[in-house]
Parts: structure tokens; C-alpha cells; sequence
């Protein structure tokens, strides 16, 4: 073999080690920089999921407080009731008109309280005007509560209207 040709020979084989050397070298670094992307990816989706936990938190919170006010706002109230058994065996919470003057006598409806919510009963429109009991309604939940005319109404009319009926 000449000189030449076995110089040339070595070369390419060194050629050859360099770019076998080289070329796993870049897949070992394109492995790495996967990686690097996909963790990076990972991290990403963290972050966003994070944040969607950060803004639902601060919602819930935000909730939670609107409803601890309410809460609050309705105690202050309903301790201005009393329970009440009308004539009729009906269970009301009646506003306590001695103590408070802010307010004229009513009653309020005792399902709704379980809610924290203050509703004042009313008359039901559909009374005949002769029946010993009328319904007192409540325009929050539509239950009705059934009045003694002449006994438990008494409060919510005047003596006039009362000699009438
Ligand atoms: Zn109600």
C-alpha cells in the first residue's frame, strides 16, 4: 500500500472516530435539551394549574366572606325574634315590637330562617273574608302559615278593620 493511500486511509478512519464521537455527543446533548424542554413543559402546566388554584382559592375566599357577612348581618337581625306558637299550633318567629321600635309588628317564616334569610310573612291574597283562619304566606319559599283570625291577626290589623271581620 502505497504512503498516500495509507495516510489518506488513517485520516478517514480518524474522520470517521471524530464524527461516530461527534454525532453521539449531539444525541446525548439533544437528549438532555428533551429533557430540559419537557421538564420545562412540566413546570409550565404547574404553574398554570397553580394559578388557576390561586384565582379559584381567592373566589372561594372572596364567597366565604360575602357569606360570613350575611351570616353576620342576618344574627344581628334574627335576635330580634321570638319563637311563637299562634293559636292555630303554627310555629312563627315574631319580631320582638316591644324592645325594637324600627320596625312594625310581623312575623317571619321559620323555614327560611334555616337559611339565614329573613322573610316576612304576608296575608295571602286568595282569604275569603269568612273563614276562622287565613294563610300568611311567604313570598321567599311559598310556604304557608296558618293564622287565627281573630287571635293571631290581631296584630298585623287595625281595631277598626278587626270589629269589622
Ligand atoms: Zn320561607
Amino acid at each position: 500500500m502505497p504512503i498516500g493511500t495509507s495516510y489518506q486511509a488513517l485520516k478517514d478512519i480518524g474522520s470517521l472516530g471524530k464524527k461516530i464521537f461527534t454525532k453521539k455527543v449531539d444525541d446525548e446533548v439533544r437528549k438532555q435539551i428533551q429533557e430540559i424542554i419537557d421538564k420545562s413543559s412540566e413546570l409550565y402546566d404547574r404553574i398554570v394549574f397553580l394559578e388557576d388554584e390561586r384565582q379559584s382559592n381567592r373566589e372561594l375566599i372572596s364567597d366565604l366572606q360575602k357569606k360570613l357577612l350575611n351570616i353576620k348581618k342576618f344574627a344581628r337581625e334574627f335576635k330580634k325574634y321570638k319563637p311563637q306558637k299562634l293559636v292555630t299550633g303554627t310555629l312563627v318567629y315574631s319580631y320582638d315590637s316591644v324592645s325594637y321600635k324600627d320596625k312594625p309588628p310581623h312575623d317571619i317564616c321559620t323555614k327560611c330562617v334555616r337559611d339565614s334569610v329573613i322573610s316576612e310573612l304576608q296575608p295571602s291574597a286568595d282569604y275569603d273574608g269568612k273563614s276562622k283562619n287565613i294563610a300568611f304566606t311567604c313570598f321567599h319559599c311559598g310556604s304557608n302559615f296558618l293564622y287565627d283570625k281573630k287571635v293571631d291577626w290581631v296584630k298585623y290589623i287595625t281595631p277598626e278593620l278587626l270589629s269589622k271581620i
